[in-house]
């Protein structure tokens, strides 16, 4: 999961970039860039937090008005600066992209740009295979006289090859921003626009939350297969290139998007109140009679909330937790994760002591947070614990740029009487996915790590060679 912006302006766009990303910091903390235009391409990227990457004095190197922006959260590819996007080609003319999501016919792609074009690939990222072909099918337009039709022709082919989950941006130099969704819409991408004495300036972003600080309006989300281009005049054309049944990954609303975001008309934060109501419909149902609700910070508060007011039962914030520790799920060995999780949270004792608690978090993946969080609530003195998952049970990876770990290590898998010991707890309560499917009839989302019904084509070959590989490393 990444996040990323594309702007286009009558002025220069550093500043609203790292504005815009600051917004976007939640969804990747391994490495960030910003690529700008002027009459050349201006590009800095690094490892770690934008904090980090940027200063005053990058940034003042960063001219143009017109420019993208990446934060990185490493599912495909390693963890190294050659991995960090944006990425840049300076063939048929200079093109920078960043994307959000992965490509599960990597090594097809991969294969066929290498005998096709004999391009040897630098990296084992899958965007740079998004953007090799995209480049290579523009190489064959009318360059002198390209069109936007030539454009969308282009984003279509790729497409059709680039087969996963993915929305990407693209700053075409002197040409204007391009940004594309893959043909079922898994990943978030919203388009933006802002009035200016000069005329209206659009910008895309992976979630809304960024244009409330750049002061743009929410103007709509990508359709599924649509690819939007701002032109060099900063006017917007819009097409349908390539489409197939819309998958939204409902995960976005559960865990990974801001609750200040609007994602598909949907505000995330009211997402998460109605699902903490079909949850109660199951802890009612267990026949528990909590003292208290408490969340786990920050992203299971909206769920709390209305489980607490449905069951008629005080809601607190029961922990504690320390902003200035990364999600500790980003962090790539086990044991990193548990010590970070420790650091993270903290119970309040005046709240918990004898208290019959029913604790929220999102999500359990591999149980790391959940049972940590479960000993700090027995430490604290807590007399029963009731944990509440506002996900159902995860049991199948997600290859769609949700680092969700290899099959083999989904708690979800097993019964929830075995979870419930493993966690040590009084009672586990899941979301039911039946539930959910229900509540949601009308809409068309991403179940698959939920019930591994998955929307792409090659999805399962893609999970087998992952599976092989996986086995061959441990040998
Ligand atoms: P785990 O400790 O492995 O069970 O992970 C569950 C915790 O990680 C929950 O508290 C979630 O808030 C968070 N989480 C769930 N899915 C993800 C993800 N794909 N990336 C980062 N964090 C996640």
């Amino acid at each position: 999961m990444c996040g990323i912006i594309g702007l286009s302006s009558y002025k220069d766009v550093i500043d609203d970039l790292l504005f815009g990303l600051s917004a976007l910091q939640h969804r990747g903390q391994n490495a960030c860039g910003i690529a700008t235009f002027d009459k050349v391409f201006h590009l800095h990227k690094g490892l770690g937090l934008l904090s980090t990457v940027f200063n005053e004095q990058t940034a003042s190197q960063l001219d143009g008005k017109i420019g993208i922006g990446h934060v990185r959260y490493a599912t495909q590819g390693g963890n190294d600066i050659m991995n960090a996007q944006p990425f840049t080609s300076n063939f048929p003319f200079g093109i920078a992209m960043i994307h959000n999501g992965n490509i599960i016919n990597f090594e097809e792609l991969r294969k066929s740009l290498n005998e096709e074009n004999h391009y040897l690939l630098e990296t084992t990222n899958d965007l740079e295979l998004i953007l090799y072909k995209f480049a290579s099918l523009l190489a064959k337009k009318n360059l002198s006289n390209l069109q936007v039709d030539d454009i969308f022709d282009a984003v279509r082919k790729t497409q059709e090859s680039a087969i996963g989950a993915y929305a990407t941006i693209s700053l075409i130099a002197n040409r204007g921003l391009l940004a594309f969704a893959d043909p079922h819409g898994i990943r978030p991408m919203s388009i933006g626009k802002k009035e200016t004495p000069n005329g209206p300036i659009y910008g895309f972003a992976s979630e809304s939350t960024c244009f409330d600080f750049l002061g743009y309006q929410l103007l709509d989300d990508l359709k599924p297969g649509e690819a939007v281009f701002i032109d060099n005049n900063n006017l917007l054309h819009r097409q349908v290139c390539y489409q197939k049944k819309r998958a939204f990954c409902i995960f976005e609303y559960i865990y990974f998007a801001r609750e200040d975001s609007i994602l598909q008309k949907k505000a995330v934060a009211e997402e998460r109140m109605k699902m903490g109501r079909i949850l109660a419909k199951k802890v009612k149902a267990a026949g528990l009679k909590p003292d208290l609700v408490i969340d786990v910070p920050s992203s299971a508060y909206f769920f709390a909330k209305t489980l607490a007011a449905e069951l008629g039962v005080p809601y607190e914030r029961g922990l504690a937790k320390n902003n200035h520790i990364g999600r500790s799920f980003i962090l790539s060995s086990q044991k990193e994760r548990e010590s970070t999780a420790r650091l993270k949270l903290n119970p309040i004792r005046q709240f918990i002591k004898d208290k019959k608690v029913v604790v929220v978090d999102d999500s359990i993946v591999r149980g790391t947070t959940s049972r940590n969080i479960v000993n700090l609530l027995k430490n604290a003195g807590a007399k029963e614990i009731y944990f509440v998952s506002a996900a159902p049970p995860i049991q199948h990876p997600c290859i769609y740029g949700i680092d969700m770990a290899i099959g083999s290590e989904l708690i979800g898998r097993n019964s929830v009487e075995d979870i419930a010991q493993y966690l040590g707890v009084d009672a586990l309560i899941y979301q039911s996915l039946e539930d959910l499917e229900e509540f949601y009839k009308d809409e068309q989302f991403c179940y698959a790590c939920f019930n591994g019904k998955y929307p792409v084509e090659k999805s399962k070959d893609y999970i087998d060679m992952m599976e092989l590989d996986r086995k061959r490393n441990n040998c």
